[in-house]
């Protein structure tokens, strides 16, 4: 068997198409259920009795290791590094990169600190190219759209989708179009898809609403869809878990814990734990764990209320990147989570702004949907379902600068007043005459309020 080839196998009915016959909107016509890439080596795959020709895991550790030293771009990225696992191009050198993955763990020992843990880290994949996650589903579903011969691709995005697409489709030297909520997006992600040269559309509606015209635009017209109803852009947003495994000596964390939005994210570094294991480079995978803004819920909600279907709900939450009511991924998500143990809870607005000022504070600072993983860790920690010795990493999703106004708002006390630990953390800019005795004076003052905490 060829192991380039690769299905979309249909998550619910489980039914199997080639990737030619993949509907505009991804999505299976009849039962609407989202599909997966399957390769002849995954677990899914029928065997119709022949062996299973898995790839050998030792020997891939070894090549990903060496590819480290290597000149060419595609070994130089994050993502095809790990092409073994990801073989959806018919040829390699069609890959479209900026050089994405490739991003730090950090350790947060002031956090882990405060949470009485011994330690804790931080994936941060808000330093990426375009500064967040997406640029690894991104590379891997823009090359496929390049490698079919699409000259158009297009995204509903709620900003940081939309600023990957249009950096890769500028690259590719495709055309790119954003739908986006009007007046709902960060600055810093606007400006990027202009910077890019997308067309940009901001659309009177919610994101959940850009998702419904933009299914409608990909069935009358060749363009190909990016959003992460696209199964591709999973298999590039897996490899920032080989990665992590990689960084950390093939040691397996016991607790992953990630932002939910569109809630795809969390269902591919599922995907990417669950394939190593399979393959016999780890031995286990970590508990997987969601967190959603408290306006943007459905997950929690279906995880708390044991309901069989998700329920939408209308979304509001300054976490722009993750205020969306009708995740697309839901399934994909709640699976990984029963498969993993893991779990999923909600935090307050006031929660995210304390966090995100005590990830900043670590001198490391991301965008607020980030910020929901320490919170939700805190509450992780209190109910015991993260313990003392055990090692969690935390999903830093987006890069601090895409929101820039939220930060400013949190240190003017506009964010957390209900929270007085939040007061620690405030660092307003002062403004001063330009006497050097009044600065000393104020340094002086601002040292001794040092000295007392
Ligand atoms: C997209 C995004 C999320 C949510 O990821 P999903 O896959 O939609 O759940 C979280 N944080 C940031 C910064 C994002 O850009």
């Amino acid at each position: 068997m060829n192991m380039r080839t690769h299905q979309l196998r249909c998550i619910g009915t489980g039914a199997r198409i080639s990737p030619d016959q993949a509907p505009s909107d991804f999505r299976d016509p009849e039962t609407r259920e989202l599909y997966e890439i399957e390769y002849p080596w995954s677990e899914t795959a029928e065997t119709n009795g022949e062996p299973r020709n898995l790839p050998n895991g030792a020997a891939l550790r070894h090549l990903w290791a060496e590819r480290r030293d290597s000149t060419l771009a595609i070994d130089q990225s994050g993502v095809w590094r790990y092409r073994e696992l990801l073989p959806i191009l018919q040829d390699d050198t069609h890959a479209v990169t900026l050089r994405e993955g490739n991003t730090p763990l950090y350790d947060l020992p002031r956090c882990a600190d405060n949470l009485g843990l011994d330690f804790l880290l931080a994936k941060h994949q808000g330093m990426n190219p375009t500064g967040s996650f997406k640029d690894t589903g991104m590379t891997a579903a823009l090359s496929v759209a390049a490698e079919r011969g699409f000259q158009w691709v297009a995204c509903a995005s709620t900003g940081n989708t939309s600023a990957a697409m249009a950096a890769y489709a500028a690259r590719a030297g495709l055309r790119s179009i954003v739908f986006i909520p009007e007046g709902k997006i960060a600055w810093g992600k606007l400006s990027q898809s202009l910077d890019y040269g997308a067309l940009t559309i901001q659309l009177k509606t919610d994101f959940d609403g850009c998702v419904r015209i933009l299914a409608e635009l990909v069935k009358r017209h060749p363009i190909y869809l990016l959003n992460s109803v696209n199964p591709y852009r999973l298999e590039g947003q897996k490899t920032p878990a080989i990665e992590m495994v990689e960084q950390l000596d093939w040691q397996i964390p016991d607790h992953v814990i990630v932002p939910g939005g569109n809630l795809a994210n969390g269902s591919a570094l599922g995907k990417g734990f669950g394939e190593m294991k399979h393959l016999g480079l780890i031995d286990r995978v970590p508990k997987i764990s969601v967190i959603q803004a408290q306006g943007a819920n459905p997950l929690f909600q279906w995880f708390t209320n044991d309901h069989a279907e998700l329920d939408p709900v209308v979304a509001d939450t300054r976490a722009t990147a993750i205020r969306i009511g009708n995740p697309a991924s839901w399934r994909k998500a709640a699976r990984i989570i029963e498969q993993t143990n893991g779990w999923c809870e909600q935090v307050s607005e006031s929660e995210i702004a304390l966090a995100k000022a005590q990830i900043g504070a670590e001198g490391i600072g991301c965008e607020p949907a980030s910020a929901v993983t320490l919170a939700g860790l805190k509450k992780l920690v209190k109910m015991g379902h993260v313990q003392k010795g055990e090692r969690a990493v935390l999903l830093l999703t987006g890069h601090t600068l895409k929101d820039p106004e939220y930060t400013i708002d949190f240190h003017r006390g506009e964010l957390a007043q209900d929270l007085p630990e939040a007061a620690n953390y405030r660092r307003p800019p002062l403004t001063l005459e330009a006497d050097p005795d009044v600065v000393l004076r104020t340094l002086d003052a601002e040292i001794k309020k040092a000295q007392t905490v």
